[in-house]
């Protein structure tokens, strides 16, 4: 049977499909079945960091394998402690729990915010406008757009979302009563949107005088993808929680939460816990993302890459004025915003043989395999006039 037919069919119907039928990927290119290669600007919405079948990675996956698959978070196991051991030193904290994906992440650290909270009299847990944490039900508490949330509710109590990057409306209603502050520096699933400097500021003074958590949801952007190791780091701030997951487990389920010592004591053996969280084979894989990107130099790539991308994008953002309204972004998370519906310039370039993901309607996000080097960028820059060139014609 087809699978296409059978997948319209036969799963529930939550996923809008691509036209293509993958057969393999390799490096920054995915190959369907009749051989035709694709650029991936998406890299699996900022999973395949070191793109596809690198390796390492498989050679990892295949030597963990071979020695257990699962074992259960009974048995302290020697992959989880090396990714560990790698993660807390270049990040800077101090403790980390491994859950199997993003949601799992923020559902843990929205537990620790309220174990936080239980002893203090704080309960509230604040997230953003246009933010976006996962899809189970405390994620989507701290959520505010109806095309995640519209018929699930109710959702958890006390939580609130206030405006992104407004220092006003956010001191009008943080308090002593606030608990903690779920934030996305830079927002991937709202459109590649960036806080500002004046926002962290009121925060931090707020952070100050109340005394809540500051969590910040790296998921997206975390682990090199923005050139540093964490988007927070180009604001200056440290978080109390950071979570991370995605490109993490190398393509295979992963996430984390990494906390200050202080804020990790608040769980206790029982209090939390995942049968497949911290998966040996996962850690394996992840061992490998994380040594490639800080021993072996990809995330300075990503942030020398994506200056030279951005620039790019400048330039097509000066040759179609009409059609770029903005181009914004660190690193290898970069979006474009259009004047007009990103999804047919998406379908152009994919006619291309580029693939490139599109959110908010109107932001090509363009989050390339951070292996990506300067000829495919060109490759993809060049797609990308030439579809918006095509368009300005047409429209004249
Ligand atoms: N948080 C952010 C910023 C994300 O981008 C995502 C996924 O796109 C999530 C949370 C949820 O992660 P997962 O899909 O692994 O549950």
């Amino acid at each position: 049977m087809n699978p296409f037919t059978f997948e319209a069919e036969h799963f529930f119907q939550t996923y809008k499909r691509l036209p293509l039928d993958i057969d393999r990927g390799e490096g920054v290119y995915l190959y369907t079945k009749d051989g035709t290669r694709y650029l991936d600007m998406f890299a699996g919405i900022a999973v395949n960091a070191l793109g596809h079948g690198h390796d390492g990675i498989i050679r990892a996956i295949e030597e963990q394998s071979r020695k257990y698959v699962h074992l259960s978070n009974y048995f302290v196991q020697k992959p989880q402690i090396a990714l560990a051991r790698l993660l807390l030193t270049s990040s800077g904290y101090d403790r980390v729990f491994f859950s199997n994906s993003g949601t799992e992440a923020t559902e843990g650290a929205i537990k620790i915010a309220r174990a936080f909270g239980s002893s203090r009299g704080k309960t509230e847990i604040v997230g953003f406008s246009n933010g976006f944490h996962g899809r189970t039900m405390g994620a989507l508490s701290i959520m505010d757009r109806s095309k995640y949330r519209e018929t699930f509710g109710p959702f958890l109590d006390d939580c609130r979302v206030e405006s992104f990057n407004n220092p006003v409306g956010l001191r009008s209603v943080v308090s002593s009563h606030t608990a903690a502050l779920v934030l996305e520096f830079i927002q991937g699933e709202g459109g590649v949107r960036t806080v500002t400097p004046e926002f962290i500021e009121a925060i931090e003074s707020l952070r100050k005088e109340f005394g809540f958590l500051l969590i910040a949801d790296e998921i997206q952007s975390g682990l090199g993808r923005t050139g540093k190791f964490f988007a927070f780091q180009h604001f200056g701030v440290k978080p109390d929680l950071v979570l991370v997951a995605k490109s993490l487990g190398g393509g295979l389920p992963l996430g984390a939460i990494l906390g200050k010592s202080l804020v990790a004591e608040l769980l206790q053996p029982g209090t939390h816990g995942s049968t497949f969280g911290g998966n040996p084979v996962a850690c394996a894989a992840g061992l490998v993302v994380l040594t490639e990107l800080i021993e072996h130099g990809i995330m300075n790539h990503a942030a020398a890459i994506g200056k030279m991308l951005m620039k790019e994008l400048w330039r097509i953002q000066a040759a179609h004025s009409s059609l770029v309204a903005e181009v914004r972004g660190y690193g290898l998370m970069l979006g474009m915003e259009l004047s007009v519906d990103a999804e047919p310039i998406a379908e152009a370039l994919r006619e291309k043989h580029i693939l490139v993901n599109v959110t908010d309607k109107t932001v090509l996000r363009i989050l390339p395999p951070l292996i990506i080097n300067e000829h495919q960028v060109n490759k993809f820059v060049r797609a990308l006039n030439e579809v918006l060139a095509a368009i300005d014609t047409a429209r004249k």
